[in-house]
């Protein structure tokens, strides 16, 4: 699970999965002269799925923000193996989301 799956220069966005280490990511953007900005420690270590699960951030934070600012979507799979998408939603979605008494909640 360290691939790079899909990169897309214009839109400023790249798939990739979890395993996928910081590094390797950035030597693969680096030719095209951008970089994926969380900067956390150690950077020839860390997963992209570590840092999401971490909340990453590193040196360069305030400036280019940390790992949650920089995540699009996710495909993750709950412990009862179904495999969903999320995206980021507004206050009031996640209030409704905290009502739900199943997996989602
Ligand atoms: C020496 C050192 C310096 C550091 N400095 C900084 C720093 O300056 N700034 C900063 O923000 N952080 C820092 N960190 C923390 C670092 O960001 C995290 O340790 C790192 O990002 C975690 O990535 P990892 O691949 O090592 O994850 P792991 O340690 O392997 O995993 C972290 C957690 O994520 C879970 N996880 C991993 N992949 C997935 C997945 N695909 N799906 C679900 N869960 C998953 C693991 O089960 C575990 O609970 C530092 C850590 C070290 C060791």
């Amino acid at each position: 699970m360290n691939h790079i799956l899909e990169f897309n220069l214009e839109a400023g966005w790249v798939r990739v999965q979890p395993g996928l280490v910081l590094d390797q990511l950035n030597v693969y953007l680096k030719p095209y002269g951008v970089f994926f900005a969380p900067t956390v420690a150690p950077t020839n270590r860390a997963t992209i799925g570590g840092m999401i699960n971490t909340y990453g951030c590193g040196k360069g934070s305030i400036i280019y923000g940390r790992t949650s600012n920089h995540i699009i979507e996710l495909e993750w799979v709950l412990a009862d193996r179904t495999v969903t998408d999320s995206q980021s939603i507004n206050q009031a979605t996640l209030s409704q989301y905290k009502q739900d008494s199943g997996s989602l909640g």
